[in-house]
């Protein structure tokens, strides 16, 4: 488990959050902008949460998304490996 890190693709720094809204359940719409002021790059974002990993423990009847299919299960296990992997590096 780690906080969510996006990365500047013109140098790298951490790119800042400045507003964010909800669209839907699912959808958020973020406005980041690149925290090395020489940079300055800005962009639009979204985050949208696609398909089901786990049942929730406390489900409700509005949400319903896909469950993952093999491949997408197996994408998800490497990612979070990948992930534990850099945060101990
Ligand atoms: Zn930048």
């Amino acid at each position: 488990m780690s906080t969510y890190k996006m990365v500047c693709p013109h140098c790298s720094s951490r790119m800042r959050i400045r507003t964010s809204e909800g669209r839907h359940i699912f959808l958020r719409v973020a406005y980041l902008q690149c925290t090395t002021e020489a940079c300055g790059w800005s962009v639009r974002a979204e985050f949208e949460m696609t398909h089901e990993l786990s049942p929730s423990g406390m489900p409700n009847p509005d949400v319903h998304l896909p469950g993952v299919n093999q491949e997408l299960r197996q994408a998800a296990l490497t990612t979070e490996k990948i992930t534990a992997e850099s945060a101990r590096a």
